[in-house]
């Protein structure tokens, strides 16, 4: 039987590196009966939303849901469709796995690193007031009255909220997911030196989830060290758990780590349903160039794979891709070496030399 997935081509260079991906899944064997949604910037005119109603609905019913980048204006239009989807369908846990493939460009050597960041609070909620906005004015009286420190009336503020609910659970999918995949280690990442009552909660709760994972081992890291960890000896890192701000930027300070955004895939996943999509936004100025990498996204796809039970299918889309990277022939511009004498190949092209492995698989 074929499995119902909702598909979401995004925009940008989202519907490109979609299609190469869908082709590559089904050259695999496996089975797909998928729905198209869509959502983001190309459909605000016709549907006066980026994200219409009936695309949170498909991937309600389907429960699992693939989806190529959508682009945030910066500073005006809507807030992120992205960070909206991951909120309305309480997508909890964003996992990031960075592995380094033989023949990517990359200073470093045995990257394997797993990121696991929380999704739905710290400042990424989106609790903000505006700098000359009466609710500013109250909240820095209120910051005065209770803590007695004074507050520039030109200040404009955002919420770090971090609640012990939240940070349970993504510390007990960490540990779950270590344990699932068999991984040695849990890192978690925090500031709690300085921030000591949401940071300083999450690590207590870390701390205490820890103890219910005896067969993993658990340490802790102040983010600032983790960073020039990461970047000195990356080797030493398995799985990382993170609050929400601190696993955005350090999961893409892993993607440097193996070659790019264009090989970084990821998913966003609840207790019902799972949303897979790579790392990437939408890369707006290679929009319709057919020539940015469609692997992150197709790895996503090998996410989605292992997902569904199809081992089978993800290991060999999965060692397909692997090939391709190593053999550094069909690859696009960003997994050339500055020394390649071939010309990187286009979207397509990549999508063609994996589905040329999987034949011969
Ligand atoms: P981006 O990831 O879109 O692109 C940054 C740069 O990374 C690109 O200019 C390109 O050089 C490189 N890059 C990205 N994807 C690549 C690929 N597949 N192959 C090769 N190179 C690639 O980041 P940005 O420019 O900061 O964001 C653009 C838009 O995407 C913004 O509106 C942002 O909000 C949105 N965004 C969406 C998501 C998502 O949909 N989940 C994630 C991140 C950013």
């Amino acid at each position: 039987m074929a499995y119902r997935v909702t598909l979401i081509p995004g925009d940008g260079i989202g519907p490109e590196v979609t299609e190469s991906t869908r082709r590559v899944l089904e050259a695999t064997g496996v089975a797909f009966d998928w729905e198209i949604a869509y959502a983001g910037a190309d459909i605000m005119d016709k549907y006066g939303t980026p994200l219409p109603e009936s695309v949170l609905d498909s991937i309600r019913k389907n429960r699992v849901a693939l989806k190529g980048p959508i682009t945030t204006p910066v500073g005006h239009g809507f807030r992120s469709v992205n960070v909206a989807m991951r909120k309305a369908l309480d997508l909890y846990a964003c996992l990031r796995p960075c592995k380094l493939y033989p023949g990517v460009p990359s200073p470093f050597k045995d990257v394997d690193i797993v990121m696991v960041r929380e999704n739905t609070e710290d400042l990424y909620a989106g609790v903000e007031f505006e700098k000359g906005s009466d609710e500013a004015a109250k909240l820095a009286k209120l910051i005065t009255q209770a803590k007695g420190e004074r507050v520039r009336s030109d200040s404009g503020f955002s919420l770090k909220m971090i609640s012990e609910t939240a940070s349970r659970r993504i510390v007990h999918f960490a540990f779950k997911y270590a344990r699932s995949y068999g991984r040695k280690k849990v890192t978690a990442i925090h500031k709690a030196n300085i921030m000591k009552f949401s940071d300083g909660l999450f690590l207590a709760v870390s701390r205490e989830v820890a103890q219910e994972y005896p067969d993993i081992e658990f340490e802790d890291r102040l983010v600032d060290n983790m960073t020039m960890q990461l970047v000195k000896k990356p080797y030493q890192f398995d799985v990382i758990v993170a609050p929400n701000l601190y696993g955005d930027i350090i999961s893409d300070l892993c993607a440097g780590l193996v070659g790019g955004l264009g090989v970084a895939p990821g998913a966003n996943i609840g207790d019902e349903i799972a949303l897979f999509e790579p790392t990437h936004g939408s890369a707006p100025k290679y929009t319709g160039q057919n020539k940015t990498n469609p692997m992150a996204m197709m790895l996503s796809g090998v996410m989605m794979l292992r997902h569904l039970g199809e081992v089978t299918a993800a290991d060999k889309l999965e060692g397909a891709i692997a090939e391709v990277i190593a053999e550094g022939k069909s690859v696009t511009y960003d997994l050339k070496p500055e020394t390649a004498t071939e010309p990187p190949v286009g979207t397509s092209q990549v999508a063609d030399a994996i589905i040329k492995k999987l034949a011969k698989k």
